[in-house]
C-alpha cells in the first residue's frame, strides 16, 4: 500500500487554517510551544474514496507522515489485510500539535512510560483541538471513522471514555454531528508497541475489518439452516437462560425455559457442527456448560478445532476475522 499523499490545500476549508499561536484556544491548550511539528493538517489522498478516516491521537511522526516507522508500517499493513486501498484512508489527528513525551530518568524507562509514550492531554486540550476534527469529518463525509486510542476517542465523543476494552466493537458517533458517520474504537499503535502488548495487533485487524463486516440481518424465524458459525449462550450466575445459533443468514436465540423450543434446539445441535469456523462470546466460559448439556465437543467450542474432526483441512482454530470474509465473500490475502 502506497502512503498517501497530503491534501491539496485547496480541499481544506479555510476554517482549518486558522490553528496557529494567535487563536485564543491554541494558546489555552499550549501545545505547540512545545511540540515539533506544530499545527499539522489531516492527511487526505488526492482522489479519496471516502471509505475511511483515521483519528490518530497525535501528529508525533507528521515529519515523516503517519505511515512512517514501524507504527506506520503496521498500520499500512494491516490496512491492506482489511482489503483498503491506498485510496480508500485518510487521517486526521485528534490533536495538531503531539503532546510531549513524558520525562524520564534511566535509559530504561518504565512500563507505562513505554506504553504511553507521551503525556496525556487534558481534555481542555482535547476540546480546542476538536473544532478541527468535527471540520474535516464535516467535509469530507467519510463512510467510517476509526478513532485509535484514548484520546481520538474522548476527541469523537468530546468527554473522558470508558476503557477501550469497553468501547471496542460498538457503533459509535461523533458527539455533536448529525448526521454522524459510523465510528469504532481501537488501542492507538504507540499502545500496540507497547511491552507484552503484541496481542493486540489482532484486535486492531478485527477492528479495522468491522466497517466491512455484513450485519446478519433481523433475527429469524426459523432455526440456522446452514452451518452454524456462531453459538452464544447467556447466564445468570450458573442458570443458563438462552442459547444463540447464527449461520451467515439467520441467527436464532432460545430461551431455554421454552421445553419446546429448546428441546428442538438441542436435537439440531447435538449433531456435528459441519461448519469450518465456529465463534462464541466469552466461550471459555461456555464450555463446560455446553458440553455438559451434550450440545457441543469441547474441542470445537474452545475453538481448538472448529470444524468437523473427520475433515483433515478443517482442523484450524476458530478465527474471528474467518467470519468477516466469509459474510463478505471475500478472499483476502494475508501479507505476513
Ligand atoms: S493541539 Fe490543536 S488546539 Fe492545541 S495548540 Fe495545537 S492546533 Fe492548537
Amino acid at each position: 500500500m502506497k502512503p498517501p499523499s497530503i491534501a491539496k490545500l485547496s480541499m481544506i476549508p479555510a476554517k482549518q487554517s486558522e490553528a496557529g499561536p494567535k487563536r485564543e484556544l491554541c494558546q489555552r491548550c499550549a501545545l505547540h510551544e512545545t511540540c515539533e511539528q506544530k499545527f499539522v493538517r489531516p492527511f487526505i489522498p488526492e482522489r479519496w474514496s471516502g471509505k475511511l478516516l483515521l483519528v490518530l491521537e497525535g501528529a508525533a511522526e507528521a515529519s515523516v507522515g503517519p505511515w512512517a516507522g514501524d507504527e506506520g508500517r503496521l498500520l499500512r499493513r494491516l490496512l491492506k489485510q482489511a482489503g483498503y486501498q491506498s485510496g480508500d484512508v485518510g487521517i486526521v489527528f485528534a490533536l495538531r500539535c503531539a503532546p510531549a513525551p513524558h520525562e524520564v530518568k534511566g535509559d530504561r524507562p518504565p512500563r507505562w512510560a513505554r506504553d504511553e509514550p507521551r503525556k496525556r492531554p487534558s481534555m481542555l486540550q482535547v476540546r480546542a483541538c476538536r473544532p478541527f476534527v468535527l471540520k474535516t469529518i464535516e467535509y469530507f463525509n467519510p463512510k467510517t471513522v476509526i478513532a485509535f486510542g484514548d484520546t481520538a476517542v474522548r476527541s469523537i465523543l468530546n468527554k473522558t471514555a470508558p476503557a477501550l476494552v469497553h468501547l471496542r466493537g460498538r457503533k459509535l458517533s461523533v458527539a455533536g454531528l448529525d448526521p454522524s458517520p459510523v465510528v469504532y474504537a481501537t488501542y492507538d499503535m504507540a499502545t500496540v508497541f507497547g511491552e507484552n502488548n503484541a496481542h493486540l495487533r489482532d484486535a486492531v485487524s478485527q477492528d479495522l475489518e468491522r466497517p466491512g463486516w455484513q450485519p446478519l440481518g433481523v433475527p429469524a424465524v426459523q432455526f440456522p439452516n446452514e452451518d452454524v458459525v456462531a453459538i452464544d449462550t447467556e447466564y445468570v450466575g450458573d442458570k443458563l437462560l438462552t442459547i444463540g445459533l447464527a449461520d451467515l443468514k439467520h441467527a436464532k436465540a432460545v430461551d431455554v425455559a421454552d421445553t419446546k423450543e429448546f428441546v428442538e434446539l438441542v436435537e439440531r445441535i447435538k449433531e456435528p457442527f459441519l461448519t469450518k469456523t465456529l465463534l462464541g462470546h466469552a466461550i471459555e466460559g461456555d464450555v463446560d456448560h455446553l458440553v455438559a448439556l451434550g450440545l457441543g465437543r469441547e474441542e470445537w467450542v474452545t475453538g481448538e478445532r472448529a470444524g468437523d474432526p473427520r475433515d483433515a483441512s478443517a482442523r484450524q482454530p476458530a478465527d474471528v476475522r474467518a467470519v468477516g470474509r466469509a459474510v463478505e465473500g471475500a478472499d483476502t490475502e494475508d501479507p505476513r
